[in-house]
């Protein structure tokens, strides 16, 4: 356990039952690693089943691990010490029907214990900076999906918590509320704030984490900053070059073609479009070489750079562990 950590996961495994005459185990998180830096915002990657929720619940301490260790702040996860230094806005936080949202951020601060003259304090200040202020007065169950999350967020910001936990936090907002969401975290990272978010939206997540955690089927699959993910999964992950081309002979790429699985395209304006997958750059520096000594001119050249939906797809699609454990192992920074 390291104190300058905000999140500290070491070999934790939760095994959930199954069946009911016949007893089975699951394994829903099967001895994962996972460390925050303070001041961080991480951002917690998996398709569905991947052992997202589970690894949350264990950190908030409304679930028990099976096994490994949890450390939240340098505090065992689930102790009051870690509790009360820590801010939860659920998935789908729903509040009561009759509740305004002055109303609402009593009732939560109430059920955090947090002391009656700390929520009449921050009630203000706290509504004005989600800019709800002028609207607090109104009933939420009027309010809009933007307009409650902010308020969520507010409810959870009530005992100044050095480390916010938040589920899906941009789920169902349009653009601009989803850029007021995004604003507020930079907010809270500039305080000094940890902020550990769940979410299934990519952009989002690259958008706003410092770094992010691929989980698939209880496992770690990769960890580091979108750039680094990117850039380790780049000799897995072929990009694709795209050349627009200019030459006499039309037989010199048509020659070529072969070698590199092009697409050749010819352009109304009679240049040539040369599509194909690299590996590598060398690969792009042979092909330019080849092109050079066929005499073609090269107009143009744009390669798409593998994105993080691409790292993604390629983590959570790997089902054979051996492979996904070895590039866990390269793209880890840990
Ligand atoms: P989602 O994005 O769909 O919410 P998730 O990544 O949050 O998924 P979890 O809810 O943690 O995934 O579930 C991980 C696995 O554990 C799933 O296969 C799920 O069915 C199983 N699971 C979760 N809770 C229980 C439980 N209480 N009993 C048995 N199995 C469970």
């Amino acid at each position: 356990m390291t104190v300058n950590l905000a999140i500290d996961v070491q070999k934790l495994w939760k095994h959930y039952r199954e069946g009911v005459f016949v007893r089975k185990s699951f394994a829903a998180l099967q001895g994962i690693d996972l460390q925050v830096p303070r001041g961080e915002v991480f951002g917690l990657l998996g398709p569905n089943g991947a052992g997202k929720t589970t690894l949350i619940k264990i950190l908030l301490g409304i679930v028990r691990g099976s096994g490994g260790k949890a450390f939240l702040l340098g505090d065992p996860a689930g102790s009051r010490t870690a509790r009360r230094r820590i801010g939860y806005l659920p998935e789908n936080l729903s509040f009561p029907p009759h509740h305004t949202a002055v109303r609402a951020m009593q009732f939560y601060g109430r059920l955090s214990q947090v002391p009656e003259r700390v929520i009449k304090r921050r009630t203000g200040e706290l509504l004005e900076l989600v800019g709800l202020s002028g609207r607090e007065k109104e009933l939420v169950r009027k309010y809009s999906k933007g307009m409650r999350q902010r308020l969520g967020l507010a409810q959870a910001m009530l005992h100044e918590p050095e480390l916010l936990i938040l589920d899906e936090p941009t789920d169902g907002l349009d653009p601009v509320g989803r850029s007021q969401i995004r604003q507020l975290i930079s907010r809270l990272k500039s305080e000094g704030r940890t902020v550990f978010l769940n979410s299934h939206i990519l952009q989002e997540v690259e958008l706003i984490s410092d770094r992010v955690a691929i989980l698939a089927q209880g496992q770690v699959r990769g960890v580091g900053t979108p750039a680094e993910l990117t850039a380790r999964f780049h000799g897995a992950l072929a990009s694709t070059v795209k050349l627009h081309l200019a030459c006499e002979d039309p037989n010199a790429l048509t020659e070529l073609e072969p070698g590199y699985e092009a697409a050749l395209v010819r352009m109304p304006d009679n240049t040539t479009q040369f599509s194909c997958r690299v590996e590598s750059q060398a690969k792009v520096d042979q092909l330019v070489d080849d092109l050079r000594m066929r005499n073609v001119s090269i107009l143009r050249l744009e390669r798409n750079q593998v994105s993080l939906e691409e790292v993604f797809m390629s983590a959570v699609g790997s089902q054979d562990s051996s492979v996904s454990d070895n590039e866990t192992a390269n793209a880890s920074l840990d």
